[in-house]
């Protein structure tokens, strides 16, 4: 159980890069970085419009002269001081991800990176290169993942509870995109824009989500081949697509597939992901988290409720609160920001942190890869490709 009691000896002094006022993502980045006092905000270059931008650190307590007006001077000033940044949070458009996740490495920072993580796998290869050489952590925010009822499913397959694993069926599909929105919206006009969000839309912005998710459940299964199609209903997006269904061939013979949306009106969010074994299902859907659909095959429905003694230790290690309360979002990018800072830790003093998983860097460089392998399927005539 999580209390809030120190995991590490000092809070590790954190930046962020993005994540301005009024930006999507910035706020649950500082909520759960700063949650169980495991970081402590001291600097950052919070907008691309420095005056903003130091306005709002301000606004964050941070002190004036540690607002800086880019990343650039933030990682350069920074390094100066005793007491500079040992890790940063980047909250910015796709584009800037690659040049802002190399320069902090280069800065010898831990990075906590936004997905996608950058747009060719041979530039995510290089970062992991780079951070394995300078011994830096870098996580990687797939939040969901951070769920109690996705460890207890990991768990649950791993002790054999569904037999073997035949199907996994994946979705992440809302419908907040169902019209050209971007015209008005600043945050969805870079998302539809090739030279700022890369390859695709849809592919990385939501399908790698769940993807990930699987990848937590079924470590040990590979795509051996997939196929991929892409539609633009909203023509202005075109070539980046906001529909995409893909289908996998995994190595133990086991198929999936994942459909990726942003036009499927009238859903609220509609990740889901199914795992399918010979056995039983299970069933995790995101809009309600805290519950997990456990389907036996002839036997009634169960449904396993978040932070109830029935679930494996290692799911129940991470909750906050017992059964009943619910737990949302929050808690589970908390949960991995926990994790990162024990690990960053770890980096830097010796320790172990390898008894625990969590989005890291090869996390990464799988999401760039799938997205690049469904890009090449769906452009070729939505053709079966082998797994590159
Ligand atoms: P947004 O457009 O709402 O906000 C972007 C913020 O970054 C703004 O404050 C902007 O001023 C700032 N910014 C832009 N360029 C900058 C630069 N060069 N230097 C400093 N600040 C800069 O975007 P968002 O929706 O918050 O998305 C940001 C990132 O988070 C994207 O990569 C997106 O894919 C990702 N995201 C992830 C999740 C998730 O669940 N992990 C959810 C939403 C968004």
């Amino acid at each position: 159980m999580i209390n809030g009691e120190k995991n590490i000896q000092k809070p590790i002094r954190w930046a962020m890069v993005g994540g301005g006022r009024g930006s999507q993502i910035g706020y649950i980045h500082r909520s759960a970085a700063l949650r169980d006092h495991n970081f402590q905000l001291a600097a950052g270059a919070f907008d691309i419009n420095p005056e903003r931008g130091k306005g709002f650190g301000i606004h964050l307590h941070v002190e004036p002269d540690r607002c800086y007006p880019d990343y650039k001077k933030l990682f350069e000033e920074e390094a100066k001081r005793e007491d500079g940044i040992q890790a940063v949070s980047i909250a910015t458009p796709n584009g800037t991800h690659y040049e802002i996740c190399k320069a902090a490495l280069h800065a010898d920072l831990h990075v906590v990176c936004e997905k996608p993580l950058c747009f060719t796998t041979e530039e995510a290869k290089e970062l992991e290169t780079l951070g394995k050489k300078k011994n830096r952590v870098v996580g990687v925010t797939y939040g969901y993942a951070g769920h109690q009822a996705i460890e207890q499913a990991r768990q649950m397959i791993a002790n054999g509870d569904l037999g073997d694993i035949r199907i996994v069926n994946m979705q992440f599909a809302h419908g907040f995109h169902s019209e050209a929105v971007e015209a008005e919206n600043a945050s969805t006009k870079w998302r539809v824009d090739p030279k700022i969000v890369g390859p695709s839309y849809v592919l990385g912005d939501l399908g790698t989500h769940p993807l990930y998710l699987s990848e937590v459940m079924l470590p040990d299964m590979k795509i051996e081949k997939l196929m991929c199609t892409r539609q633009s209903f909203v023509k202005s997006r075109a070539p980046l697509e906001d529909n995409a269904y893909t289908i996998m061939e995994y190595d133990n013979g086991a198929v999936g597939t994942v459909w990726s949306s942003a036009v499927n009106a009238g859903s609220m969010h509609g990740q889901k992901i199914r795992v399918i074994g010979s056995k039983a299902s299970i069933e995790w859907w995101d809009e309600q988290p805290n519950q997990l659909r456990y389907e036996i095959q002839g036997k009634p429905v169960q449904i396993l409720e978040r932070g109830m003694d029935y679930l494996y230790p290692e799911a129940l290690a991470d909750d906050r609160i017992s059964g009943g309360h619910p737990e949302g979002l929050f808690e589970a990018w908390s949960n991995l920001y926990t994790r990162f800072a024990i690990a960053m830790d770890a980096a830097d003093h010796g320790g172990e942190s390898n008894h625990f998983w969590y989005p890291g860097i090869e996390a990464g460089v799988k999401g760039v890869r799938w997205v690049e392998n469904c890009v090449r399927s769906a452009d070729n005539g939505a053709v079966w490709v082998d797994y590159q």
